[in-house]
């Protein structure tokens, strides 16, 4: 039978967007639905607005440590509109990008939300196509627990577009966009809190790390409250909002901003005219070649809850696409040591096995660990301690896992992941000739084991 489209995509993301190009590249007929944003979250309310804000947070690091280096500048003023407006400009550039990609590379655009209405066939706006082959690639959503006032507080998608700098804020959460917008926040002058209701934040990253940050964001001045979670928010009078705490304790800010994890986003997508199911969490469920239990519909990305990252959600799309229309290069997602940062300041970088990982699966482990203060704080009075730490199995000398915590800890993970993919041991490691003078290079001159 011959269908109006080879690959309908729905949701033009990270990985909707590179599976519509590259299927477009290899001969497919190809159709794009999307009902918000050309990008999708990372480009839209996610990576890349979130990556301007953290350069702007830390602007006020530099300021501080100005005066060290002979500099005296008038008292500075930050103005949150100016921000904002600059990365909206910057945000409706990129959209064009993307819609130059897509049209570009042949791939038709439909704007507007799409509905499966059965196996092989979706409705936009009224209109009805066929498709042999149908891509979710829907991403996800803030989850707000339900709780009283859940409506008083705001999440990452309304936190681009605040109208102020609220005083003071009430941060939820103790995951990525947690910790990552607690420093904007903070950075950018706010009175900030961070509430987690665990004992430590960032659970699943190495130990070492999570205490590490913990130690660093209170010297900031953060107040990071462990073991605390709302029961439920009041407006005040004044406009403000009360937060009731489980414990009973009242806290009282102007935003309260919850970064509780995300939901995939099925909402009105028509999953009840076909075969697919959802896994225990409520994703899509797929094999490892992202097939759900529907033969000709396949899912990516943040909608199946894998690894929710844009590297990822790409590599998944460029797999689908291969797979689909150039078999011959297909290769699967290799989903060990995937490197990654959180730009929480100081930023974390981190790629592999955490200690706790590495013990866990059996691992006879040595660890080599060094803190030290960063040679471009040396003129001034700021104290912050870099972590790095190395995870080295003491049977291959492999090494397993490198962390870190300090300025710069993405753009140098990224190199290390390289040497993990490639399977580096740790005389590899100390073969390799330092840069010198940098914070990376300790990654490479750490000689003695420190557990
Ligand atoms: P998305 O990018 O979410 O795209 C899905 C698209 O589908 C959306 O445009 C949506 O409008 C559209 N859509 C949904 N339903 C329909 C429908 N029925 N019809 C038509 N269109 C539909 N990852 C990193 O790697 N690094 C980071 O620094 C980073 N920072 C982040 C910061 C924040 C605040 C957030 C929220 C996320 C961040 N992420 C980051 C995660 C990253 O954004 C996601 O992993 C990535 O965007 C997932 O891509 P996706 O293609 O699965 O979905
Ligand atoms: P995460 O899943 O990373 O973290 C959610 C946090 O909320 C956890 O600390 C969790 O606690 C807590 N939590 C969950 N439910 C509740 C609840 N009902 N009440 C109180 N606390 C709760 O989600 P995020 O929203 O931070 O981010 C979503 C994903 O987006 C990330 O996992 C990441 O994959 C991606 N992302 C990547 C970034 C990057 O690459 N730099 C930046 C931002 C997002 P607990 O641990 O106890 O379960």
């Amino acid at each position: 039978m011959a269908y109006d489209f080879d690959l309908f995509v729905i949701g033009a993301g990270s990985g909707g967007v590179r599976a519509a190009r590259f299927a477009a590249g290899f001969g497919a007929k190809v159709a794009v639905a999307e009902s918000r944003y050309l990008g999708g979250t990372c480009v839209n309310v996610g990576c890349v607005p979130k990556k301007l804000l953290v350069y702007g947070a830390h602007v006020a690091d530099e300021l501080e440590q100005a005066a060290g280096f002979g500099w005296t500048l008038e008292e500075g003023h930050f103005d949150w509109g100016t921000l904002i407006a600059n990365k909206n400009r910057e945000i409706e550039r990129l959209n064009g990008i993307y819609r130059n990609l897509l049209v570009n590379s042949g791939v038709t655009l439909l704007q507007g939300h799409a509905r499966i209405t059965g196996a092989h066939e979706v409705e936009v706006e009224g209109q009805r196509y066929s498709a042999g082959h149908i891509l979710i690639a829907t991403g996800g959503w803030p989850q707000v627990p339900d709780i009283p006032g859940k409506e008083l507080a705001i999440t990452s998608n309304e936190a681009f577009y605040l109208k102020e700098l609220p005083r003071r804020v009430l941060v939820v959460g103790g995951g990525y966009i947690a910790v990552e917008f607690a420093g904007i926040f903070q950075g950018l002058g706010a009175d900030t809190t961070l509430l987690y209701r665990g004992d430590l934040f960032l659970r699943g990253f190495d130990g070492s790390v999570r205490t590490h940050l913990k130690e660093e964001l209170q010297k900031r001045g953060l107040d990071l409250q462990f073991n605390a979670d709302i029961q439920r928010i009041d407006q005040q009078a004044d406009g403000s909002l009360k937060a009731t705490l489980k414990d009973g304790r009242e806290l009282f800010a102007d935003c309260v901003f919850y970064a509780t994890g995300r939901r995939p986003m099925l909402d009105n997508l028509g999953l009840e005219n076909t075969g697919v199911e959802l896994d225990d969490r409520g994703f899509i469920r797929v094999d490892d070649q992202y097939q759900t239990t529907e033969p000709s519909i396949i899912a990516i990305g943040d909608v199946i809850g894998r690894v929710q990252l844009t590297p990822v959600a790409l590599a998944e799309g460029m797999a689908v696409a291969r797979r689909l229309f150039k078999p011959e290069q297909y290769r699967p997602v290799d989903y060990q040591n995937i490197p990654t940062a959180v730009f929480s300041q100081p930023p974390i970088g981190t790629v592999g096995l955490t200690e706790e990982q590495a013990l866990e699966a059996g691992h006879k482990v040595q660890i080599f660990e060094s803190r030290f203060r960063a040679m471009k704080l040396t003129l001034t009075d700021i104290q912050e301690k870099t972590l790095m730490k190395l995870v080295v199995d003491a049977e291959t000398d492999k090494v397993l896992g490198c962390h870190m915590v300090g300025p710069d800890a993405g753009e140098i993970i990224q190199g290390l992941g390289v040497a993990l993919k490639a399977g580096a041991t740790k005389q590899q490691f100390d073969e390799t000739i330092g840069v010198h003078p940098t914070a990376a290079e300790e990654f490479v001159t750490m000689r003695t084991a420190t557990r």
